[in-house]
């Protein structure tokens, strides 16, 4: 006899139909993060007299799937039931089809046998014990109880699972009623507190014996391959061992294509030279850089040299310089340094964002300032005989420009 907590999709992980009857189906409200937000869904959390959809358990995530056509959005465990959160009612004591995104489902038993395998060599042949794992969406990876793992411990790592793999070697799940004198013989790993029935033992021939409620291939070869693809640092004293398993490596293996041809492509040189090339090209962009830095440097001395050699002295002078920057700037207001001279000094580009810069006499600056950021969609501060400012739309400019003329008019004529 079965316990409630052996379901259908733990005596066999391979059911992907099924039929079965609703015992209950209650009104529910659950959250739901869906493409990073949060979300709340109305619906219905319905229990089966048996089901193959897994709840979450063992570090495996819940499945997907249809109960009567309706799609299942999340199972959680409850004791020794699995609650299905449909969005839709289902019919009680009836026969109803059940169905299981297999895609999906298969992915998690390839990482979850895949961990056991991983963290059965580790500790079998290097003493490196898992503490906890993690099934995540894209990776996952298992919790070592050590700081750090070389490298040639992780290469022969990988190298042994992946001899195992090709072995072929048998899985096999075997139930045991709890206290059993077989269960003691068993390598486990703490049951759950809510745990009660029976004990399911999953086996590895030859390998590893292991307690878990998770649903597991048959047999090894069906992982393909394991690649650890990084270790990083984990909580105190412990690191991180991110893997990939089966058609997980395959996926990930396409995108590193897709990236390289694009690589490729821009960069106008086969893979084996992209890492060189990139190293030279930032190199010399930061050369172009330190060039340009200098050259705008120099272009606002002899900016400022030509306003101070006008004469008569004019009263206004405006400057536009799409690749200056607030250096340019600064460096023409200190070097012409004369107040009588109202400058207008803006960087950036043409039609968008960019700077501006107004000096000549604290009180006139201090009126215009606001004006003018206000003409061009942008805020700045009045210090003394300068106005600095960030504007968005510098398409704007000769409207401003205008403005400032008229003021100074203005105050020429009072
Ligand atoms: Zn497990």
């Amino acid at each position: 006899m079965y316990s409630n907590m052996v379901f259908a999709c733990q005596r066999d992980s391979y059911l992907q139909e099924f039929h079965t009857k609703a015992i209950s189906c209650e009104s529910a409200k659950i959250k739901l993060l869906i493409n990073g937000k949060n979300e709340i869904f109305d619906g219905y959390n319905v229990v089966l007299e048996d089901t193959i959809l897994f709840p979450e358990g063992g570090g495996q995530p819940d499945d997907r799937g249809t109960i009567s056509n309706v799609q299942v959005l999340r199972i959680t465990r409850n004791k020794d039931s699995a609650v299905h959160f449909v969005t839709q009612s289902v019919p009680l004591n009836e026969e109803i089809p059940l169905k299981l995104d297999w895609v999906r489902r298969f992915d998690h038993m390839q990482q979850h046998s895949g961990q056991h395998l991983l963290s059965a060599v580790a500790e079998n042949k290097f003493k490196l014990k898992t503490t906890s794992w993690n099934l995540g969406e894209l990776i996952s990876y298992v919790e070592i109880d050590a700081p750090v793992v070389e490298f040639p411990v992780l290469k022969e790592l990988e190298e042994i699972v992946n001899d195992k793999i090709r072995a072929a070697i048998p899985v096999t799940v075997k139930t045991y009623e709890k206290g059993s004198e077989e269960l003691e013989k068993a390598h486990s790993r703490g049951l759950p507190d809510d745990h009660s029935g029976l004990i399911r033992i999953i086996s590895i021939e030859g390998v590893d014996e292991n307690m878990c409620c998770g649903t597991h291939v048959k047999n090894l070869s069906e992982l393909q391959a394991i690649k650890i693809v990084s270790l990083e640092k984990g909580k105190k004293n412990k690191c991180n061992l991110y893997f990939l398993v089966g058609n997980r490596i395959l996926s990930y293996m396409q995108k590193c294509i897709e990236k390289e041809r694009i690589f490729t492509c821009f960069l106008k040189c086969g893979s084996d030279q992209h890492v060189e090339l990139l190293e030279k090209m930032s190199k010399s962009l930061k050369t172009t850089q330190k060039n340009e830095l200098n050259l705008i440097r120099d272009l606002a001395l002899l900016e400022a040299q030509k306003v101070k050699q006008i004469q008569p002295k004019p009263k206004f002078y405006s400057i536009h310089r799409k690749e200056g920057n607030s250096d340019f700037m600064s460096i023409i207001t200190n070097e012409v340094k004369d107040e009588d001279i109202l400058l207008f000094i803006t960087v950036g580009d043409e039609k968008g964002a960019g700077q501006v810069t107004i000096s000549g006499k604290a009180e006139i600056v201090k009126t215009l300032g606001p004006k003018v950021g206000e003409i061009l969609d942008g805020k700045g501060v009045a210090k003394g005989n300068r106005y600095l400012g960030k504007v968005n739309n510098l398409s704007q400019r000769s409207k401003a420009e205008q403005m400032i003329k008229d003021e100074i008019s203005m105050n020429n004529e009072i």
